[in-house]
C-alpha cells in the first residue's frame, strides 16, 4: 500500500536524477564563476603592473626633461647675469620670464646662504631642507615632492654656477591632470594623485582621471605596496609612492570593475539559464525513464495483485528488455507454478488420496450447496465394519487395497451418483438423484449384496461385512450439521442392529439430542442438588404393618420436567456418571433414613443398585461411610439388584454381593422373572430376598397364568430359604391372593405411591389405619 508521504519509485528516480544534475551543474557553475573571478583579478594585476611601470617611466622622463630645461636655464647668460647682479627685482623679473618658459608652476632663487632672493610665489616660499641642498651640491640637482596650497608639486633644486656657486634655483612643477591623463591614456587604467596624511587624515586628491565614489577615502587609504592590489566592489587598485624620499605623495592606479562585474553577472545569468535548461532536460529524461521503467513495474504489480482472482489475470505485455524482462518472466513462471500448485492443493483438498474419490471436504461443499438449493436427493452411507481389523492383522497396505477395491465397485455400481466420497477411515458416502423410499431401499439392498460379494485382493477373495444406511433429503435433514449427525446416528443404530440396510427414522435425532442434553444436565443435577428421593412403602402380609420403604430417585428437570429414573439411570450408566449418582443417592437416603428414625418411624429401607455398581470397587466404602451407626441396623438395609446385573459379569458381581453381605446388609433380586435366571442359579448367590417383577402382579387377579407363575415362584423361593416380595400391587384382590400364597412383603400403588420424605410420616399413619383390614387373619378365610 502506498502512503501519501512516501515517494514512489518514479518520484525517487526523478528526485535522484534532478538532484544530481542540479548538484553537478551548481558545482560546475560555482567553479566556473570562481575561475572567472580569479582570471579577472589576474588580468587586473597584470595591467596594474604595466601601469605602475609606466607611471614611473612617465614621472622619470618628465623629471629628466625638467632637469635638462632647468640646467639650460641656469646656464643662460642673461639669467646668470641677473643673478650675478644681486638685485632682487632683476632676479625676480628674469625668474618669472624663464620659469614660464620651462613650464614650472613656480620658481625660487636662493642665495648661497640659502635665503630666498626671488620668488614667483605670492605666498611664502616653501621650506627646503638642508639635506636637499647637500644632495644637490653633490649630484648637481635634487628632486623632492611636496604639497603646497593644496596642490602636489615636484620640486627640483639646481645650483647656479658662475663659475663657482652663486646661488640656488628651485622650480616647482605641478603634478597635474595632464600628467594623470597621459598615464591613464598609455596604461588604460585610471590614475589619481594624492597626498596622504593631511590634518583630517584623509588623502588629498590633486588630479584624477575618474569620478570617485563616496567611500573613496577608506578605499584609497590602503597600504602602500608595489605588488599589492586592493580589491573592493568597484575597483582593483594599487597605490605607489611617487618618490623614494619622505614625500607622502602617491599615485593610485585604478581599474574599474564595473565593466568586468557586468560581464561577470552576464555570465552568472547565462550559467543560471544553462543550469535551468539542464535541470529541465534532466527532469524530462527522468520522467521518461521513470515512465518506461515504472510502467512495467506497475503492470507487474497489478498483475501480482490480481493473481488468484477470478477470472485469472492476463500476463502484461512488457516490451522492455534486461532485468525488467527477467522479472516479468520470473513472474509469469511463478504464476504458472502457483496455478499448478493451487490446482494440486485444490485437488488434494477435496479428494481422498487412497481411493481418488471425493473426501470429507468435498462432502461438506456439496452438502452445503444441496441444502442451499433445497435440492431433493438420496444418500447412501457405506461402512466397512472390519477395516480396522484388516489393517491391524494384515497391514495398512492391504487395507488400502480393500478400500480401493470397494471404491471401484462403488464407482461401477453407483454411476449415477452426483458425489462419491470417502468421508471417514472406513466410511463412504454417495449422493444420488431423488427417488422413492422403496426404490432407495431396493437400490441399497442390491448394493449391499454387490459389495459383500467376495472382493479379490492380491488373488485372495475377501468377504467384507458392510453396513449401509440411507437417508432422503431434505425430508430427513435440513442442514449439513443435522445431516451429518443423523447419518452417524443411523450408522450407530445399524452397527448395533446388524441389519444390512438401515434407514434413518424421523425423531431419532431429537431423542438423541435430548439424551445428550440430559447427560450434560445430569451432572449439574448431581452436584447442585437437583435430585430428591421418594419412598414407597413395603408392607408385611401377615401383620399389614409398614416395615420398609423402597428408595426411588426423582429428577425434575428445570426445562424438561419429570425425567423417568429408568431413562436417566440408563444415560448415567452410558456416560460414566452412574457411580457418582449411586454415591449421591446413598448419601441422600442415609440422611433421610436418619430423619425418619428421629421422627420415631422405625422402618428399613431398600436401595436400588445399577448393574454397573456391582463392578464399582468404591461401592462398599460408600455404603459403610453412610450407614455405619444407622439406628435401624445394617440388616434392615436391603440392596435391590436385578438378576441381569448379576448375570453380566457373575464373578465380579458375586464378589461385590459377598462384600455387601459381609457388611450385614440384605440382598434382593429385583424384577425377578424378566431375565433368564432360574431359581437354581439363585441358590449359589448370597441373596436373601426375591422380588417378583410387577409385570406378573399388575393383572394378577385376572391372569391365571400369572397366578401360576407367582404362586410357584413363592413356593420355590421359600423352599430355597428366600423371602419373597411382590411389587405392583394395585388392587386388594392381588393383595389378598399374594397373602393367601404366603408372600412376605407387598408393594404397590394400591397400598401407597412413592412419597417424599415430608409425606412419609403421614403415609405411615394412614397405612396404620388400614392394618386391621390388611392383616392375614382378615383375609385368610376368604382366599384359601
Ligand atoms: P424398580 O426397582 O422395579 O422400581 C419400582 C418401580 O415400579 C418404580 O418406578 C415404582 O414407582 C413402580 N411401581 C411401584 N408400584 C407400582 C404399581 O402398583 N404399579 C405401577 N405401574 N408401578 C409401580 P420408578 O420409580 O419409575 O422406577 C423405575 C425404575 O427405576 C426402578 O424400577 C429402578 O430400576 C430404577 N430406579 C428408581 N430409583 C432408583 C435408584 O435410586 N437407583 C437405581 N439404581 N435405580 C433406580
Ligand atoms: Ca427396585
Ligand atoms: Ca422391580
Amino acid at each position: 500500500m502506498q502512503t501519501p508521504f512516501k515517494l514512489g519509485f518514479r518520484g525517487r528516480l526523478i528526485a535522484a536524477m534532478v538532484g544530481l544534475v542540479v548538484l553537478v551543474s551548481l558545482s560546475i557553475g560555482a567553479l566556473f564563476m570562481a575561475y572567472l573571478f580569479e582570471e579577472e583579478r589576474t588580468r587586473a594585476i597584470a595591467q596594474l603592473d604595466i601601469a605602475e611601470r609606466l607611471t614611473r617611466e612617465v614621472v622619470q622622463r618628465r623629471t629628466a626633461l625638467e632637469l635638462s630645461r632647468l640646467s639650460v636655464l641656469v646656464q643662460d647668460f642673461g639669467f646668470r647675469s641677473a643673478v650675478a647682479s644681486g638685485d632682487n627685482a632683476t632676479i625676480r623679473s628674469a625668474l618669472e620670464n624663464h620659469s614660464r618658459r620651462i613650464g614650472a608652476e613656480f620658481a625660487l632663487v636662493l642665495g648661497q646662504s640659502r635665503q630666498v632672493l626671488a620668488s614667483t610665489l605670492d605666498s611664502p616660499a616653501p621650506e627646503i631642507p638642508d639635506a636637499m641642498f647637500r644632495a644637490a651640491a653633490i649630484q648637481g640637482h635634487e628632486r623632492q615632492l611636496l604639497t603646497l596650497n593644496q596642490a602636489g608639486y615636484e620640486l627640483l633644486l639646481v645650483p647656479v654656477q658662475a663659475p663657482g656657486l652663486r646661488a640656488w634655483m628651485a622650480a616647482g612643477f605641478l603634478l597635474d591632470q595632464e600628467m594623470a591623463d597621459v598615464i591613464a591614456r598609455l596604461s588604460g587604467t585610471d590614475v589619481l594623485f594624492q597626498a596622504r596624511g593631511g590634518e583630517s587624515g584623509e588623502p588629498q586628491v590633486f588630479a584624477s582621471t575618474t569620478t570617485l565614489p563616496e567611500e573613496r577615502p577608506q578605499m584609497l587609504a590602503g597600504p602602500v605596496n608595489q605588488s599589492e592590489v586592493l580589491d573592493n566592489p568597484q575597483f582593483f587598485s594599487r597605490t605607489l609612492p611617487l618618490a623614494s624620499n619622505h614625500s607622502d605623495l602617491e599615485a593610485v592606479l585604478l581599474i574599474s570593475r564595473e565593466e568586468s562585474l557586468h560581464r561577470y553577472f552576464q555570465r552568472v545569468i547565462e550559467i543560471t539559464f544553462l543550469v535551468l535548461a539542464i535541470v529541465l532536460l534532466a527532469t524530462a529524461l527522468a520522467l521518461f525513464l521513470a515512465r518506461s521503467l515504472g510502467k512495467p513495474v506497475r503492470q507487474l504489480a497489478d498483475y501480482a495483485r490480481a493473481v488468484g482472482n477470478e477470472p485469472p489475470p492476463v500476463a502484461p505485455d512488457i516490451r522492455t528488455g534486461g532485468e525488467i524482462a527477467q522479472l516479468s518472466q520470473a513472474f509469469t513462471d511463478m504464476v504458472s507454478r502457483l496455478k499448478e500448485r493451487e490446482e494440486h492443493i485444490r485437488h488434494a483438498a477435496t479428494h481422498d488420496d487412497v481411493t481418488g474419490l471425493g473426501n470429507r471436504n468435498a462432502l461438506i461443499q456439496s452438502s452445503r450447496q444441496l441444502f442451499q438449493e433445497r435440492h431433493p436427493c438420496c444418500v447412501i452411507g457405506i461402512r466397512l465394519e472390519e477395516l480396522s481389523e484388516i489393517n491391524d492383522t494384515l497391514g495398512l497396505e492391504l487395507g488400502d487395497k480393500v478400500l480401493i477395491g470397494t471404491a471401484n465397485r462403488l464407482r461401477d455400481y453407483l454411476n449415477k451418483a452426483t458425489l462419491l466420497a470417502r468421508t471417514g477411515g472406513d466410511e463412504f458416502l454417495a449422493i444420488l438423484p431423488a427417488m422413492s423410499p422403496a426404490a432407495l431401499k431396493h437400490q441399497a439392498e442390491a448394493l449391499s449384496g454387490h459389495l459383500q460379494a467376495p472382493l479379490p485382493v492380491d488373488n485372495t477373495p475377501f468377504s467384507l461385512r458392510i453396513t449401509l444406511v440411507t437417508m432422503s433429503l431434505p425430508d430427513d435433514a435440513t442442514d449439513p450439521n443435522q445431516f451429518r449427525r443423523r447419518l452417524n446416528l443411523t450408522f450407530e443404530k445399524a452397527s448395533d442392529s446388524g441389519t444390512a440396510v438401515t434407514r434413518y427414522q424421523p425423531g431419532e435425532d431429537e431423542n438423541h439430542l435430548r439424551e445428550l442434553r440430559l447427560i450434560s444436565d445430569l451432572h449439574t443435577a448431581i452436584t447442585e442438588g437437583g435430585l430428591t428421593m421418594n419412598y414407597q412403602p413395603k408392607l408385611d402380609f401377615r401383620t399389614g404393618k409398614l416395615v420398609q420403604v423402597e428408595a426411588l430417585v426423582r429428577w425434575i428437570h428445570p426445562d424438561l420436567g419429570f425425567i423417568s429414573p429408568e431413562e436417566f439411570i440408563f444415560l448415567a450408566e452410558r456416560s460414566g456418571q452412574i457411580h457418582d449418582l449411586t454415591g449421591h443417592i446413598l448419601k441422600l437416603v442415609a440422611q433421610d433414613a436418619r430423619a425418619w428414625q428421629a421422627q420415631g418411624l422405625d422402618i428399613g429401607v431398600a436401595i436400588n443398585l445399577s448393574a454397573m455398581d456391582l463392578a464399582w470397587p468404591g461401592l462398599t466404602d460408600h455404603i459403610t461411610r453412610n450407614f455405619t451407626d444407622w439406628p435401624g441396623g445394617m440388616s434392615r438395609i436391603t440392596f435391590e439388584v436385578t438378576e441381569s446385573a448379576v448375570m453380566d459379569d457373575p464373578d465380579k458381581a458375586l464378589a461385590t454381593l459377598n462384600q455387601i453381605r459381609d457388611l450385614g446388609a440384605t440382598l434382593s433380586v429385583d424384577d425377578f422373572g424378566t431375565g433368564y435366571s432360574s431359581l437354581s442359579q439363585l441358590r449359589n448367590m448370597p441373596v436373601q430376598e426375591l422380588k417378583i417383577d410387577k409385570s406378573f402382579v399388575l393383572n394378577l387377579a385376572s391372569e391365571p397364568q400369572d397366578q401360576l407363575i407367582v404362586r410357584s415362584t413363592i413356593d420355590m423361593a421359600h423352599g430355597l430359604g428366600l423371602k419373597v416380595v411382590a411389587e405392583g400391587i394395585e388392587t386388594m384382590e392381588a393383595w389378598a391372593l399374594l397373602q393367601a400364597w404366603t408372600c412376605d412383603l407387598g408393594q404397590g400403588f394400591g397400598l401407597s405411591r412413592p412419597v417424599p420424605l415430608r409425606d412419609l410420616l403421614g403415609t405411615a399413619r394412614a397405612l396404620a389405619q388400614l392394618e386391621p383390614e390388611l392383616a392375614a387373619t382378615h383375609t385368610e378365610t376368604s382366599y384359601d
